[in-house]
């Protein structure tokens, strides 16, 4: 029997209250939800997804709302469920140097709490103080720090969530031993709330450097810049970020301009640094580089400038000693587009200002042509709903680790009631 409109809403507004339920609401990617709920308590978000479960209505959840242009575009969303209320820090542990949050807690609250302690959670994606942790994971998010301490799946030490059939399961643990069985945890992590609906996250804190400081080298061509990062990366030298710039990048920055910067940092000991930063300026001198001293606010300004851009984003993989070709392989396929990220690994974005944004469909196939080179991807971070439709946003995946995802994914979810179709490979 099929249940009326009227009769489905009743029974949200059962479950959240009738203050917690919106028809509509904002639209993803030009499709208008049903119903828009913000859940209170993470049981009712679990009541929430089992009774779109049943229903076979489709769940999409939504943090702060800054990646939802990442992945196909949705061909249909009943039900947005807004983690906004679920922003409490359960359990701080400054002495274990963990955290366990609720997912909507931004990623600016939780520093705030932590800082009292001085500890950090050195996660940093463009914009990420607003961004919410429950978003951050599910979209594997990450900025300069990770440098130093990876991502999210090397912080996530357990996670709660809501399973498609809405019961409430936890993987991994809240201490920093592992537990035996399968991570969980890390198949979590970039998932895009595919496999569940993230309530909760165990995590693992870092104590803040006692002292940081930060240069900026300009560089006459990418080529020295890359022939810094190789020494720096060859040297004892430990950097907690290592950025390259472009141009544009640097001009978006209010920066000099030159062919390429790097940004680099160090965050210890004072006496550590010190010791560290004639090495530094060596080995950038010896790139024929020119490196000035920046001020604590140079990777707030960095942030805004990434953050605030108003374009098509992509995320590129490629190799540490590739960055000239990738950065020679921007400009040539996509002339006009701001190039920076994390050089000693290799994790790039290319900012793409473009009028016609669906006239960006074959540079951005002959680029995933150049990295693929050395086994490296292209991830559409962001784009309007018209590129992605007519570019796969996540690039290919070979055919049997494809089919692995999707068994995966037919486990967990086999009513394809979270985040459906949006996924790689249309999962
Ligand atoms: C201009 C710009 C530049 C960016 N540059 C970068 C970059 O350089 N590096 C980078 O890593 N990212 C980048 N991003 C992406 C963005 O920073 C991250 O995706 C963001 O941190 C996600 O957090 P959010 O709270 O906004 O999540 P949302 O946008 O609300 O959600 C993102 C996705 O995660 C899912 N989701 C959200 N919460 C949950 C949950 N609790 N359980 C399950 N699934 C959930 C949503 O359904 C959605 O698919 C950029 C974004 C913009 C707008």
């Amino acid at each position: 029997m099929t249940v009326t409109t009227p009769a489905l809403a009743g029974a949200l507004r059962a479950i959240v209250g009738a203050e917690q339920l919106r028809e509509g609401g904002a639209p993803v990617d030009g499709v208008t939800p049903r119903w828009t709920a913000a859940p209170p308590t993470v049981e009712q978000a679990a009541a929430l997804v089992a009774f779109a479960h049943d229903e076979r209505l489709v769940v999409l959840p939504r943090g702060s709302g800054a990646g939802l242009e990442l992945g196909y575009p949705p061909a249909r969303v009943d039900l947005v469920l807004e983690t906004g209320r679920l922003d409490a820090v359960l359990e701080y542990s400054p002495e274990d140097l963990t955290a366990t949050v609720q997912v909507g807690c931004r990623a600016g609250a939780l520093a705030t709490r932590l800082a009292v302690h001085r500890q950090i959670l050195p996660l940093d994606p463009p914009g990420w103080s607003v961004r919410t942790l429950g978003g951050i994971t599910a979209t594997q998010a990450s900025g300069p720090l990770r440098q130093r301490y990876g991502t999210m799946r090397d912080l996530l030490l357990g996670v709660r969530f809501v399973q498609a059939d809405g019961v409430l399961t936890w993987g991994g643990a809240k201490v920093v031993k592992s537990v035996s069985g399968y991570d969980v945890p890390k198949l979590m992590v970039g998932a895009l709330g595919t496999l569940g609906v993230l309530v909760e996250l165990t995590l693992r804190l870092h104590p803040a450097p006692e002292y940081e400081a930060t240069w900026l080298a300009n560089f006459h061509t990418p080529a020295h810049a890359q022939e810094c990062v190789a020494a720096l990366l060859d040297s004892t030298v430990q950097t907690s970020r290592l950025e390259v710039l472009d141009g544009r990048v640097l001009a978006a920055c209010s920066l000099p301009v030159s062919a390429a910067a790097l940004a680099i940092s160090i965050g210890t000991v004072e006496p550590a640094v010190r010791s560290q930063e004639a090495l530094v300026k060596a080995l950038v001198q010896r790139a024929r580089g020119a490196v000035q001293t920046m001020g604590a606010s140079f990777w707030r300004t960095y942030d805004r400038a990434l953050a605030g851009f108003d374009g098509v984003v992509l995320r590129i993989g490629t190799l540490p000693t590739r960055l000239v070709e990738t950065l020679g392989a921007v400009q040539a396929m996509l002339p006009g587009a701001a190039v920076a990220g994390a050089a000693g690994l290799g994790a790039l974005r290319a900012l793409v200002t473009h009028a016609d944004p669906s006239a960006l469909v074959a540079p951005v196939e002959r680029l995933r042509g150049t990295v693929a080179e050395v086994n490296g991807g292209v991830i559409v971070e962001r784009a309007p709903r018209a590129l992605r439709e007519r570019l796969d946003p996540w690039g290919a995946v070979p055919a049997p680790t494809l089919a692995v995802m999707r068994a995966i994914k037919t486990e967990f979810d086999p009513r394809g009631v979270l985040n459906p179709g949006r996924f790689v490979g249309g999962i």
